[in-house]
C-alpha cells in the first residue's frame, strides 16, 4: 500500500491542490496528522476536501482549540485571532468534522500517527532526546508525526539515534529515504499549509511500505494567491508573511 501522508495542513487551499496535483495516481490511500484547520484563509474548504478523501485521520492541536475542546490562552496572540477567525468562519457541519477528530496515537497497516509526540499531542520533537519516547515506544517501526512543520525526523538502531534531514531538489520533487532493516523511525511529512523549516514550498510524504521506501516531498504553490486571502480576511500579517518565507 502507497500511503499518502499529510499534516499541517491550516486551511490553506492553494497548497493542498497543489500537492494532490502533484502525485495524483501515485498513492492508494490518505493519512493526515492534523491541524486541518488555522492560520490559513480557507477553512471551509480544506475541511470539505479532507472529509472528502476519506482519510486515516487524527486530530492536532489547532483542530482541537478551533472545536473549543482547549483552552486558547495557551496560545499566543496572534494565534488566537486566528482561531477565534476560523471558529467563526467553519460551517456548523465543518465544525462539528473538526471536533470529532480523534486524537493520536493511531495505529494500523505497518504504521503509526501522531500529532506531536508519541506521549503528547501537544509536545514538539525537534531534538533526538524529545524523539526518545517515540522511536521505542511506539508499536510500529515507523511512526509519522507533525506539528513542528520540520520535513524530516529520526532513526534508531543499536543504541544510536540518528537525525534525517532531507532537501528535495527545486520544483515539485522528491528526496527518497530507503528504510533499513532492524531501523525504527520516526518521521515528520512537514507541513502542507505553513512551511517552517525554511523551504516555503507545501511539504508531503509518500509511504511505500511493501518497498521500504518513504517519498519526502515537496511542491510549488501561489503562495501570493493565499497572502490576498489571508489579508482580504484580515487575519493577523505575521502569519501572511511567514509563508513566503517558510518560517
Ligand atoms: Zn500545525
Amino acid at each position: 500500500m502507497r500511503y499518502l501522508v499529510l499534516s499541517d495542513i491550516h486551511a490553506n487551499s492553494t497548497a493542498l491542490e497543489a500537492s494532490l496535483a502533484a502525485v495524483e495516481g501515485r498513492w492508494e490511500r490518505i493519512v493526515c496528522l492534523g491541524d486541518v484547520v488555522d492560520y490559513g484563509p480557507d477553512p471551509n474548504e480544506v475541511t470539505e476536501r479532507v472529509k472528502a478523501l476519506d482519510p486515516v485521520i487524527i486530530r492536532g492541536n489547532h483542530d482541537k482549540a478551533v472545536a473549543g475542546l482547549t483552552d486558547l490562552e495557551d496560545f499566543n496572540p496572534v494565534a488566537q485571532i486566528a482561531t477565534r477567525w476560523t471558529r467563526g468562519q467553519l460551517r456548523p457541519d465543518n465544525l462539528a468534522y473538526i471536533a470529532q477528530l480523534p486524537a493520536g496515537p493511531s495505529s494500523g497497516n505497518g504504521l503509526t500517527m501522531v500529532h506531536g509526540s508519541y506521549q503528547d499531542e501537544d509536545e514538539y520533537v525537534f531534538a533526538p532526546a524529545h524523539a526518545m519516547g517515540g522511536l521505542l515506544e511506539s508499536p510500529s517501526p515507523v511512526t509519522f508525526f507533525g506539528h513542528t512543520h520540520y520535513q524530516g525526523g529520526f532513526s534508531y538502531r543499536a543504541g544510536q539515534v540518528g537525525v534525517i534531514q532531507l532537501r528535495p531538489e527545486p520544483g515539485p520533487k522528491f528526496a527518497a529515504l530507503r528504510l533499513e532493516p532492524g531501523t525504527r523511525y520516526l518521521l515528520n511529512p512537514g507541513s502542507i499549509g505553513q512551511p517552517r523549516d525554511g523551504d516555503p514550498r507545501s511539504a508531503f510524504a509518500i509511504a511505500d511500505l511493501d518497498h521500504q521506501v518513504i517519498e519526502f516531498w515537496r511542491v510549488p504553490y501561489d503562495i501570493a494567491a493565499v497572502q490576498e486571502r489571508m489579508q482580504d480576511a484580515g487575519l493577523p500579517y505575521p502569519l501572511i508573511e511567514r509563508l513566503a518565507a517558510g518560517r
